[in-house]
């Protein structure tokens, strides 16, 4: 899921849909392309999901959240649209609830296979299994470091292992997706692109036949996608792999590509977009470098990054993603960090 930022918006966007689909309805968005729209019980309130046709089958990329509410339209969606063709395939852009939650219920339901890259499926695997246990004393420490205080601690521990609250059971075996890797969707090819900071392994499917990149939460027209370190994975640098994971896009794809998104509304401009977001990001660290003259925590650096108020509901992506700059300008010499006797981390700008 992206959020903890407020949106972020560019100039130069253009959306040539007006019109969103109404629940359990399609709307045609390329040739053989359906935009659909599943709700999201959060403040981010829908995801966007494609159904894509082909002379013979359906694909559906992305499923929705796993809730009676999103089984119904799914149920309403096939009987409509899809009920004439088999639905053959279900792809996956990366493992999150708001897009993986039903993937197994669909592939059990409609005999589909499922086709993701290896790190968000086993990622994804590795989650359930952590489901309604208890929190490792690891990422407790982790946080600790990052500066929470007893109560925050406290609520951390009580929201562990809800992931599978939103995931219903996935397949037990899998197609494997890899970078660059060609695959027929509906009656043409798209290339797999994969990127990596908001999610390990995400994929993005492009069709250079009919110019259109299904981008997942890869490339979003309004909302920075949340990039955060996690407490697996303490001294990694998801920052620099999003950054570079936008550069790549921009490399990779036409100015005029229509991005599909999965949240907000189709546009043209992606250019323009994956710059903002890398000036955006570059310019926060920027201003990081000169808040952190004197020592700070991560959680002492909000103020800076985000415009919304944090509170127990969006405190750890928050914290994830300052954790993403500081230890970004880490890797890159920028900063020093020094544990004190507490087990809480200080960044400090290295003059
Ligand atoms: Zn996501």
């Amino acid at each position: 899921m992206p959020e903890a930022n407020q949106p972020r918006r560019d100039a130069n966007l253009s959306y040539p849909f007006e019109e969103k689909p109404q629940a359990g309805e399609l709307v045609k968005v390329a040739e053989g392309i359906n935009w659909l729209r599943m709700p999201l019980p959060f403040s981010l309130n829908h995801i966007n999901l494609w159904a894509i046709e082909g002379d013979d089958d359906w694909s559906i990329v992305d499923t929705g959240l796993a809730s009676d509410d999103t089984i119904e339209l799914w149920q309403a969606i096939h009987n409509k649209y899809c009920s004439h063709k088999p639905v053959k395939d279900i792809y996956i852009t990366h493992m999150h609830p708001d897009h993986i939650g039903l993937a197994g219920w669909l592939a059990r339901t409609c005999k589909a296979e499922l086709s993701i890259t290896r790190s968000e499926y086993l990622t994804c695997r590795h989650l359930l299994d952590y489901s309604h246990k208890e929190a490792p004393q690891e990422a407790v420490d982790f946080y600790k470091a990052a500066g929470f205080d007893e109560e925050q601690i406290e609520n951390y521990i009580g929201q562990f292992g809800g992931f599978g609250k939103f995931v219903r059971g996935l397949p037990h075996s899998y197609r494997r997706l890899v970078d660059g890797q060609v695959v027929k969707i509906g009656n043409h090819q798209w290339r797999v692109i994969v990127g990596s900071g908001h999610s390990t392994e995400h994929a993005c499917f492009y069709c250079e036949a009919l110019n259109v990149i299904i981008s997942g939460d890869q490339i979003l027209p309004t909302i920075s996608s949340n990039v955060s370190l996690r407490a697996t994975e303490p001294y990694e640098n998801p920052l620099q792999d999003w950054l570079d994971s936008c550069q790549k896009l921009i490399d990779e794809l036409p100015e005029d590509v229509l991005v599909l998104p999965s949240h907000g509304r189709p546009f043209k401009g992606a250019h323009e977009r994956l710059k903002g977001l890398i000036n955006e990001h570059e310019s926060d660290m920027e201003k990081l470098k000169v808040e952190c003259i004197t020592p700070k925590r991560a959680i002492d650096v909000f103020p800076i990054l985000f415009r919304a108020k944090i509170d127990r509901n969006n405190l750890l992506m928050a914290t994830g993603e300052s954790l993403a700059h500081l230890n970004c300008l880490v890797a890159r010499g920028e900063l020093s960090v020094t544990m004190d006797d507490n087990g809480v981390n200080y960044y400090q700008t290295v003059s």
